[in-house]
């Protein structure tokens, strides 16, 4: 069976201690991955703080543009082995990995190149009268940006070389080295991005992968060891919380870009047709699996009755299917683990009874896999109804292919609604209303807001959650106040 090693110093790693990457859409197992324990891990670390020492800080900004830019050029020629290696590891569709999470791993590389190329820095001329002498002192200051050293970099399973190279590639430009510890999910585009960093002519040990589990695993002996200057991570917020708590001893910099449980807003003067639209891709896409996904759609009450049964007339026309298939809209959900805990909230069987258990207008269950694909992690695409806003259903993140849909009467109550929550990741709005626009666009608690639209980005704008959401923003300018830190020289003159 195929091997995926670990990625350190320039050089693919064996391990002894191995465990399985299994293909979501058919449940079979379809690599060995080599398992990196702490003394792995520490060898990662120390090529990467040799590389941060030697050949990566010496080199101008000019030259990691361009490498980084080559690194963007590498991925595109292996696109497809990308493309093939995401699908087996997610089971998402090609039309998705083809189009969202592949070039996207490219295009991280080419706007933290360009934005590099872009930055500068900052002096002022101060002038200071001694408060008791009266001499008068005339200086120079200077902010300059230094790297921090070695950075980890630990990254989930729902869309893998997208937002690993969103944190490697700012990380890489501002100076720093990396050791990425990807999810245990999806192990195999990380390794290749090392073989297309080695083509590239990056130096060995700027970027180093270490497979292997989170907790009292790989993950935990990155976010704990004292050579490791900041921990960049995404994942779930309980998860936050555990690597804070692990990374206090050695006061790490920490930058968090945790879950979410967002909400949708359709006001009575929306477009319908975009808003079922656009909230039938926020809803399901990537199978609902994306930290950006809508689970809660509040809709003004004229238009409740047509808008649910538009949004599931979309939902039931979802294409589960072959991955490598043009056609296929939804895949899988990531593992078996994951199926089982999104069908608990289908079956509704842990709930408070008084709570009541909502409406189901379409889905519920496992779904009928596709042929070939018995052994995946299928399930329907899911839409509930009457359920109380106390509910597990609309409080709780659910991360998988299914929405509430609750009717509201005014401005205030959707607003208030939106914010009782211990989330605050994004938001959608939808309406013609210029002036309501602006209103809820402040109005809501979330790190991000679309109106009229969803998922909309510009690499330079910056990406983050508020509350339980994350801490912190990376994008843009954004990323480089994260990976670099200022210094104050001040020249007397
Ligand atoms: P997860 O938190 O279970 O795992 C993420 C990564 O953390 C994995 O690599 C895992 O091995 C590692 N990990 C787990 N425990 C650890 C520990 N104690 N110490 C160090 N590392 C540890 O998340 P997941 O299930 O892979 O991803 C889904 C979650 O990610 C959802 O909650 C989703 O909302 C969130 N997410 C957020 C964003 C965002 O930008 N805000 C983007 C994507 C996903």
């Amino acid at each position: 069976m195929a091997v995926v090693p670990c990625f350190i110093d320039g050089k693919a790693r064996e391990t002894d201690e191995r465990f399985a990457d299994v293909n979501p859409a058919t449940g079979t197992i379809a690599h060995e991955v080599c398992e990196a324990d702490a003394g792995v891990v520490d060898e990662a670390v120390q090529a990467a703080s040799r590389a941060f020492r030697g050949p990566w800080r010496l080199r101008s900004a000019a030259q990691r543009a361009a490498l980084l830019e080559k690194v963007a050029d590498g991925i595109d020629a292996r696109r497809e082995e990308f493309i093939r290696a995401e699908i087996e590891d997610t089971g998402k569709p090609v039309a998705l990995a083809g189009v969202l999470d592949i070039p996207r791993g490219a295009q991280n590389f080419r706007a933290f190149a360009h934005q590099l190329r872009t930055l500068g820095e900052e002096s002022f001329t101060t002038v200071v009268d001694d408060a008791v002498t009266g001499e008068r002192s005339t200086a120079l200051n200077l902010v300059v940006h230094e790297p921090l050293g070695v950075v980890g970099v630990i990254c989930p399973w729902n869309l893998p070389l997208l937002l690993m190279t969103w944190k490697v590639a700012p990380a890489l430009a501002a100076g720093n080295t990396v050791v990425v510890k990807p999810s245990e999910e999806t192990p195999q585009t990380a390794t290749l991005l090392g073989e297309v960093m080695k083509a590239a002519g990056v130096d060995d040990g700027v970027y180093n992968v270490v497979h292997g589990f989170g907790n009292k695993s790989a993950g935990q002996a990155l976010v704990e060891h004292n050579d490791v200057a900041a921990i960049t991570f995404t994942g779930e917020s309980k998860t936050g919380s555990a690597i804070m708590r692990d990374a206090a001893p050695s006061l790490k910099r920490l930058s968090f870009e945790l879950g979410g449980k967002n909400a949708a807003i359709v006001f009575a003067d929306a477009d319908v047709d975009a808003a079922v639209a656009g909230t039938l891709r926020s809803a399901f896409w990537n199978t609902g699996q994306i930290c950006l996904c809508t689970e809660r759609v509040y809709v003004h009450r004229s238009l409740y009755v047509d808008f649910v049964e538009r949004l599931a007339a979309g939902a039931k026309k979802r294409v589960l299917g072959d991955p490598h298939a043009a056609t296929t809209t939804m895949g899988p959900l990531i593992s078996r683990t994951h199926q089982r805990k999104v069908l608990g909230y289908f079956e509704h069987t842990a709930w408070d009874p008084a709570l009541g258990a909502g409406t189901i207008v379409t889905g519920g269950s496992a779904a009928e896999p596709p042929a070939g694909f018995a052994g995946g992690f299928w399930v329907e695409p899911t839409i509930w109804t009457d359920v109380d806003d106390r509910h597990p259903l609309v409080t709780e993140e659910i991360f998988g292919p299914c929405t509430v849909v609750l009717p509201f009467d005014d401005e205030d109550e959707a607003v208030a609604r939106t914010n009782a929550s211990v989330y605050g990741l994004c938001c959608a709005i939808w309406t013609r209303d210029l002036q309501r626009a602006h209103r809820v666009s402040r109005a809501v608690d979330a790190g991000l807001v679309w109106v009229n639209t969803w998922y909309l980005r510009d690499l330079r704008t910056p990406f983050g959650g508020k509350k339980r959401s994350g801490i912190g923003r990376e994008g843009g300018r954004m990323s480089f106040d994260f990976y670099a830190e200022p210094k104050n020289i001040c020249i007397k003159l």
